[in-house]
Order: structure tokens, then sequence, then C-alpha cells
């Protein structure tokens, strides 16, 4: 018996190929009936017997094409309407629904085959595209998605491309960036003055400049990269001087993963997130023989490798005796400031930095940077949540009352715009210290309200009363008559790390919130922080002695400051022989003692990032950082995974105390035991007392579970240890998986807590 259906597919459904998918799917199950977009998403009418509706619903549900994600399928029963066959019709948009926009993908194994066939119309264009692949955030303006509304408006199809975009049978029907050589964006090279070169030859050219050391800038998807010959010692370092970089790690592109191969150790879970549609950058161990230039990532142990995600960038990869097959391709900027993205700023600002440009004509709407990813466990466990990942929506996991807006911290800053049960996370923005920065971070959230038409009701702010992202709430707030909920920053760590684990509304769990720094409810600096809790609150059940931060934040740039105030609060001498007693001059020690013994501009800080980068200096590993966490990853990179002796942190009620420990650490620091056994020695000691912590919590409360967040989880190692240990005991650990456990992560945090505070 003939019956009819009404189906409505939600979440990721439009600029994917759904609707293809659907029309091929319906053709071959003999039904009649009609699929079209709307503002809601996908909807469909099927006319069939009770099979093939089945059997279509089956493939819908199991089968949707890669880049799709469905979020909710309806069905409703509809009278037969009397088809007579299946057809694609026009969209419609409802007033005030949203459709989720699907992140920039990478080029797909179909178009990577046609860009490298001679036969193929589009051989070698470097924007070769369909609806599995290209750029989809980066270049829409607003929604329904649609080409009028992206940045490919001024590009008007020739006539075989708009036959393929009108074909539902082809696999670029109303993919709406779609071009070709004839009717599409071109790249050109030029030194800043001239065009050197146009279309291919611009490419060739712009390799030729590589192959001799030259810096070029490359106009990529989401922003501008800086290449150079990551193998050519004499460029990386000419790079990172002009760029102003001292010692961050460069990104590096290579054509294939044989060659990272050459450079890296890969596992099988690395590979697959190397070649996922995503193509973030992937954190991974060096190998010793590895000819990458050491001023690409000075004393690190591991390289940040992508493949190239699009074909331009394949074509500038392009194997060839004679070229390097692996580049360094760092963010165009100066240290400090966002992405270059826009063409005209782009080139004054790179000017200095860039001995040439490889440009193209196709603009950018929203910067993206690269995302960074690693793994744990064989999971994906994010650096930097950006490129191919947003804006992707993440489910909130608790009941909001309304749409929140999460200012996000300062540093790594992200935001997040809520509506419904979805939380949209956005593209990281940066260090919110300058400028340009905060007007990207500005322009961001004006970009995604009106994406995702969220008018926020309520905003959710850091305790910090003076991050620039902060201030902007409250001014929102204050203008638009909003809501305030201002957030405890470790306490927005906790609550990332369940949202992220999608825990819904719960008992309280353990928080082992360890991170750099962080305004506490008493006004002193947090960052080594046992939390109990959850969304609705939190209580500070045991953390860090805290000690002296002389000159708060600048003291960040000087570990060595840092290690000489820990000493002097534990009133332990500053003997002559210590690294960072060596490393300050006498007239500084002066200043810094009277500054100690005043409290003149010195906060108390209860930091676990500071305690790292005090043992760093201690140690003589690091006195001097140029940028965030810099001394405590090098002291993890010499941690000796064959010593198991640890220091003893001792406990008292509510503290984690010091002295005890830095007497066993100054003892071995004086009988020079090797600092790969002192760095083993203090990774293993934390772990042991973090779960000593979580077991006393245990036999107080019965809490089972544990969240581990804030930006030293970073240490892989801390990491690796300290989940082992919690395994052993029985504990549920929760780990982040889907935005990172530093303070990108903070913005999904506060928007849970706000939706779970508010009446
Ligand atoms: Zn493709
Ligand atoms: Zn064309
Ligand atoms: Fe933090």
């Amino acid at each position: 018996m003939i019956q009819g259906l009404h189906v409505l597919v939600k979440g990721i459904v439009q600029g994917v190929g759904f609707r293809p998918f659907v029309y091929t799917t319906a053709v071959n199950s003999h039904l009649t009936g009609w699929v079209k977009n709307t503002s809601g998403g996908v909807e469909i009418e099927i006319n069939g017997d009770q099979g093939s509706l089945d059997n279509f619903l089956h493939e819908l549900q199991y089968n949707a094409p890669p880049l799709s994600r469905i979020d909710d399928i309806q069905t409703s029963p509809v009278p037969v309407n009397g088809y007579s066959e299946f057809r694609i019709i026009a969209s419609e948009a409802h007033e005030g629904d949203f459709v989720p926009i699907s992140p920039d993908m990478s080029i797909c194994p179909d178009c990577r085959r046609e860009l490298f066939n001679p036969a193929d119309r589009r051989y070698r264009y470097p924007f070769i595209n369909c609806t599995n692949c290209g750029p989809r955030f980066s270049i829409i303006r607003d929604t329904p998605y649609d080409r009028p509304k992206t940045t490919m408006s001024g590009f008007e199809m020739c006539p075989d491309c708009q036959t393929e975009y009108d074909n539902p049978l082809d696999r670029r029907f109303h993919a709406q960036p779609t071009a070709c050589p004839v009717c599409g964006p071109q790249v050109w090279f030029t030194d800043g003055i001239h065009r050197l070169a146009e279309k291919d030859d611009a490419i060739h050219t712009a390799r030729e400049w590589l192959k001799t050391g030259k810096i070029v800038a490359v106009k990529g998807l989401g922003g501008y990269h800086l290449a150079c010959d990551a193998e050519n010692a004499f460029a990386v370092r000419k790079l990172r001087n002009r760029k102003k970089r001292s010692d961050k790690p460069f990104a590096l592109m290579a054509f294939d993963l044989e060659t990272i191969r050459e450079h890296c150790v890969v596992s099988a879970e690395e590979e697959d997130l190397l070649v996922s549609s995503q193509h973030p950058v992937v954190l991974l161990e060096k190998r010793s023989d590895s000819t990458i230039a050491e001023d690409a990532a000075p004393t690190q142990k591991r390289l940040g490798f992508m493949l190239p995600y699009t074909p331009l960038h394949l074509l500038l990869l392009e194997p060839e005796p004679g070229f390097s097959r692996v580049l360094v391709m760092t963010s165009g900027n100066m240290s400090e400031e966002p992405i270059a993205y826009v063409d005209t700023d782009a080139k004054e600002r790179l000017a200095p930095i860039a001995d040439a440009f490889l440009l193209h004509d196709r603009p950018i709407h929203m910067r993206v940077d690269d995302s960074v990813v690693t793994t744990h466990r064989g999971q994906l466990y994010p650096v930097r949540r950006s490129r191919g990942y947003a804006p992707e929506s993440l489910p909130l996991p608790v009941k909001s009352p309304g749409m929140i807006l999460g200012c996000g911290a300062e540093l790594k800053n992200t935001f997040c715009l809520t509506r419904d049960q979805y939380a949209f996370v956005s593209h990281h923005i940066g260090d919110l210290e300058n400028y340009e920065t905060l007007q990207s971070f500005e322009t961001g959230i004006e970009h995604f309200q009106r994406l995702f038409r969220i008018q926020p009701e309520f905003i959710a702010v850091d305790l910090h009363p003076d991050y620039l992202a902060t201030r902007y709430g409250q001014n929102r707030a204050q203008d638009e008559h909003l809501h305030i909920v201002q957030v405890q920053h470790h306490h927005a760590h906790l609550a990332s790390c369940l949202a992220d684990n999608g825990v819904a509304a719960c008992d309280p769990v353990i928080g082992l919130i360890l991170d750099g720094t962080g305004f506490g409810t008493d006004g002193t600096i947090w960052g080594g922080e046992v939390l109990v809790g959850g969304y609705a609150g939190f209580q500070r059940r045991f953390h860090l002695e805290p000690f002296p931060l002389p000159g708060g934040d600048a003291a960040i740039r000087n570990p060595a400051r840092t290690a000489l105030a820990l000493l002097w609060h534990s009133g332990v001498d500053w003997n002559i022989n210590l690294p960072p007693v060596i490393s300050l001059t006498s007239e500084e020690r002066t200043v810094l003692r009277s500054q100690l013994e005043q409290s003149i501009n010195t906060p108390q800080t209860s930091s676990m990032g500071r305690l790292f980068d005090a043992v760093s200096a201690l140690a003589g590993v690091r006195q001097k950082v140029s940028y965030e966490g810099q001394a405590a990853i090098e002291l993890e990179n010499q941690f000796s995974p064959s010593e198991s002796n640890e220091y003893i942190f001792e406990l008292d009620s509510d503290q984690i105390l010091l002295r005890s420990f830095l007497e066993q650490l100054l003892a071995d620091i004086h009988q020079d035991v090797p600092i790969p056994v002192i760095s083993a020695r203090f990774h293993n000691g934390l772990a042991r007392m973090l779960v000593a912590v979580c077991l006393k919590i245990r036999s107080e409360t019965g809490i089972q579970t544990v969240a581990l967040s804030g930006g030293v989880w970073q240490n892989k190692t801390l990491l690796t240890q300290t989940h082992k240990r919690l395994d052993e005991e029985g504990f549920t650990t929760l780990v982040h998986h889907q935005v990172p456990a530093n303070d990108g992560g903070i913005s999904l945090g506060q928007v849970a807590i706000a939706a779970s505070t508010i009446k």
C-alpha cells in the first residue's frame, strides 16, 4: 500500500551535498515526492510502500554524506499526494530559523584526483572544490548559505559550471563556491610592487623563490601564512627574526604522510587526524634524524605538522627534485597580532616580513587560524579548536533559560553563543591584549549573532575585572540591559570539561584544575585548584599553598623571579649557585627582595603554572620565557621515563604544601642530580599527590568522578601519569575531547554555568 511521509532533518545538512543524496536515495528506493532546504534544515515528502519508506529512512540515518551531521530526524504521516517523480524544489526561509554552518573542509579525494588529471577541465586549478569539500565558514557573509551571500558572489559562473551546479546528480550540485579556470578566482605572484607571474606560473615562481630561501606570504583559506623552506636553517632564522618570534614553534606543512614520517613518528590515530576532513596541525613526536631546521621548533620534542588542505597548498608543495617537501607555514602576522586576512592590510603588515606574496582574488570574510590537536589514549585532544571545527555547534548539555553569550578569557580567547541546545564556540580569536585582536573578537561575535540568528539575553564573563572580554561583556550588559553572570575562571574550566563530555546537570565531581592564572573569589590569583562541584556551584576543597608573585603578570615572563619569590616565601636563602639567582644581577635581586618584603605589586598566587615556572628555573632549564608555558614545556621535554622516584608533597586540611617539596628539590639540585631525573621526580610526585587528594575527597564524600581541566593539562606527561593512576584507584576520569583544556575552552564553561544558575 502506498503511504505518505513528511521528514524534517536538522543538523549540518546544507552545503554538504545533502539534497542530491536524498534525491538519489529516493529515486533508488522508487519513491516520489520532493526535498527542499528551509532555514530550519531539510524537509522531505515521500510517497511509497512501507518497505521503501523504511529503506529510505535507514539510508538517511546511516549513509548520509561525509560532511553532514544529523542532529534530529522528525517523521510524520501525510496523505498520499500522487507525485509522478522525485524532485528537488526551491529553498524556503522561515523568520528566525537557522541552520548550522559547515566549517571549512580540506580538499576531498575526488577533487584532488581532478586537480592532477591533465584531462580534467580543472587540471591544476587552485580553487577546485565540490559539495564535499572547500571553503565554507571563511567565505560566508550571511545565511541561508547561497552563493550571493558568500565572497564568491563577484564570480559569475560559466555555462559549464552552471550546468554542474544545476544538476542534482552532479557532485557540484549547489556547491556554492564552485568555480573553474574560466570563471573563478585566480592566483598571481608579486614582490609587493610588480606582478611577476600569474596562474600556474605564479605558483611555479613562488616555488622558485622558496627554493632560494626567500619568505613568501601565501594567501590561503582563512588567512595569510608565511612560508619558507623548513630545511633551510638560514631562511627559518630570518623568518623568526623578522616576525619577532623568538622561540614559539612554527607549524609545518608537508606534501604527504610519507614525508611527515621522515621527520616524525606517526601513530594510526595521529594519521587519522592528519588526513581527516579538518586537516589540523597535529603535534607529533620528532625523530632524531629529522632534517627540519632546529629553529623551526627550538628545544621541542614534538613538531606540529599538517597536510595541504587546499588545492593551492597541494600545488605549492608538489614534489619535485631539489624542492623541499616541507614548508614552514606559520600564521601571517607580527608576533602577538591576529593573523592577516584582508588583502590591503596584509600587504602593509606583512611587507616587512615577506620577500614576496602569492595572492588570489577570492576574499576571505572570516579569518580562521589553523587548528592544533594532539591525541590522548587514541582520542582527539584539542590544543586550539579553529579551522575545520568552528563554527560547528557542540551540544549544550544543560537546559538554558535563553540565549547566552560567554565572553571567554584573556588569553587564547574564544567566545561562545548559545541557542536552544546548541553551543557555538567560536574559532580561535587569540590573546586579547591589543586593539586588533579586540576588534576581531567584536566582529566575530557580531558575525556569529547574524549567522545563527542569536540575540543574547544573558552574558557570562570572567571574574577578572580587567580582562578586555569582561569589560566588553559588562558594557554590553549595561547598554542592552542584559543580565550578567560573573564566572570564576577555574569553575569555568571545570564546567567546560563537564560540558565537553556531555555531562548533564550532575552530582558534584572533583575538578583537578591546574592552570596558569585566573582571578579567585578572594582576589588572589588562583591556578592550582582542587574544586568539588558542578555547573551550579563549587567548593574550593584544596589548593596549592599561595606564594608571592612579584610584579604580577611581569613575573610570568621571568620564571627566575618566580623561583626566587618561592624561595623567599619558604624562608630559603638565595644561594648564589642556583641558576635563577645567577641569572639575575645583584641590583635586580635587591629590588626584588625589597618588593617582596614590602609586598609592592606582589599578589599571592596558588598557580600550578607558576610552580612549573619556578621549578623549571631552579632546575636550570629556563629563566626567561618568550611565550606562555615555555618554561613548563621545556621542563616536561627533559622528563626521563626511566626515573621512578618522586618528590613528596605534604597536605594540610585544605592546602598542597610546598616547603618540604622544595627541600627535596633543592637537595637534588645541590647534588647535581641530572635535569631529566629532577623533571621526572617532579612530574611523578605531582601525579601521586593529585591522586592522593582525590582519594581523600572520595573518602569524605564518595565522589568517584574526576575532571581534568586547565592549561597545565596540555602537559601530556602529567596527563598520562595522572590518568593512569586515577584508573588504578577506580576513578572515572573526564578529559577534554572537543574544546581545549586551556583557556580556549573557558567560554563553553561560562555558558554552561550561566545556563545552570540563571533562574
Ligand atoms: Zn571536493
Ligand atoms: Zn566555470
Ligand atoms: Fe585558565
